[in-house]
Formats: structure tokens, sequence, C-alpha cells
């Protein structure tokens, strides 16, 4: 029976996704008819995220393995993609903490902001004309030794809330490859859809903006600079765009 929003806050969307490596079990969402900001659907994506990466986990070949592990943070010196919901979530994240490591990291973003702004890389990062200048900015970010701002000791202190693009990053090659992933033909564990592209497209729709991934130093600026980024929209209508968004995806629906 259909849910009625007069007696129901809740609806639920079960829906199936198929992935280059198989069909996922069937998935059940629950979404709120009321106004949702766009960071409070990140954590239902991440859920769906851990679920279309542990699949792909299964499908490697023999022999293979995911190589990452606790105390690596090789990858967190590389630039880290964030949407505009991440953006915000990660910022909502922020506000969460307690105050000492909040001032802490708060600090760690701005250093990472200031060296992005030095000779034009922030520009390279964020407009790069093709893919081989985007390569080019993202070697110059690595080569700069840049370190995300939430790595503490070797390991993820937002680890349950981490990026995507974070969740995504699967190693199968040598840990020590990934000390110069620009060097060495590091190889990841394949993972369709991408969230980090389906959020941003999500985001460009209820937004009307063109579709905008940050690099994660700049959160902190870019959030407080777009107000209208905080929007509120009914949470069913925007979960029907981002599963949308999600079918617009190769190999995915
Ligand atoms: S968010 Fe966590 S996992 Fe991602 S780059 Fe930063 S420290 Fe590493």
């Amino acid at each position: 029976m259909a849910d009625n929003p007069q007696t129901v806050r809740e609806k639920t969307f079960a829906f199936s996704l198929v992935t280059p490596h198989g069909k996922l079990p069937p998935l059940s969402v629950k979404v709120s008819y009321l106004p949702m900001r766009l960071s409070e659907l990140v954590p239902l994506m991440q859920a769906i995220c851990d679920k279309i990466v542990g699949q792909a986990c299964t499908g490697l070949g023999s022999g293979e393995k995911v190589t990452c592990s606790k105390g690596c943070g090789a990858c967190c010196r590389q630039v880290v993609p964030v949407s505009i919901p991440e953006a915000l979530f990660l910022m909502e994240q922020m506000e969460l903490m307690e105050p000492g490591r909040r001032e802490i990291t708060t600090h760690r973003l701005s250093n990472a902001l200031t060296e992005c702004r030095r000779d034009g890389l922030l520009d390279a990062l964020l407009s790069a004309p093709s893919d081989q200048a985007a390569i080019g900015a993202a070697q110059e970010y690595f080569n700069r030794g840049i370190v995300c701002p939430f790595l503490e000791e070797g390991a993820c202190s937002i680890h349950p809330a981490r990026p995507f693009a974070c969740r995504e990053f699967n190693a199968v090659t040598p840990p020590k490859w990934c000390d110069d992933p620009f060097q060495n033909r590091v190889r990841r564990v394949p993972v369709v859809p991408k969230m980090t592209t389906v959020m941003a497209r999500f985001a460009a729709k209820v937004l009307h903006e063109r579709p905008v991934v940050l690099p994660m130093a700049t959160i902190a600026s870019e959030v407080t600079m777009k107000p209208s980024w905080k929007t509120e929209k009914r949470g069913i209508d925007m979960f029907s765009a981002l599963l949308d968004c999600m079918n617009q995806q190769p190999k995915c629906r």
C-alpha cells in the first residue's frame, strides 16, 4: 500500500542496484517527507556506497586482495575530491568536534588552503582544461606534501564519516606503491557508480548550478561563501533526484 504523507513522516524507497560486479541485495532506504538539508542525504548514500564497494571487493580475482590498512595514510596525501553535500556534511562533522580538536582541524584546513592557493594550484585543480592538466595539478598537489587535515597519527580521524572518494579508494597493489602514485601504477578495486560524481550531479540538479567537485582543502571557505548551498527541500523529492542521478551512471540501474 502506498505511504500516506498525512500519517507517515517517512517514505520507504525499495530499489535494486546492478553494478558491473552483479546485483546488490535489495536496498531499502527510509526518507523523510519533511524538508532536509543536502548534507542529511550523505549518510544514506554512504551506506549504499559501502555496499557497492563491499561487493566490488568480493569480485577480486584469485590472488588479489585489498592492501589498505589502518595506519597507512599514503592516499591521504593526494587531493580528495568532494561534492557539495559532502562539503556541507564535513563542516557539520567539524561542528560536532570538541573545541580543541575543531580548532586544530580548522587550522590544518586553513594551511592546506593557503598552500593550494600558492602559485595558482587551486585554479588548476578547480578548472583544469584537460584530463592531462588535471593529472598535472593533482601531481603538483601531491608533490607539495599537503596532508589531509583529517589525518591524525597515520589514521583517519573521521573514518565513519570519510568522503566517498576515500571509501572507494581500495588499492590492490603493494602499499609502498602509494608512496609515489604518479610513478607507480597503483591499481584499485574498480567501483561503479562513483558516488562523488553521483552527488555532484545531484547537487547541480537541486541547486540549479553546474556540477561542482571541490578539493577537500577548500571546503571551509566554499561552504562559508555559498549560503545558498544550505537550502532545504522535501527529503523524498531529493532522494528521488538522487536515484535518477545514480541511474545515469554506466552499468547501474
Ligand atoms: S578523510 Fe580520512 S581517509 Fe580521507 S584522505 Fe582524509 S584522513 Fe584520509
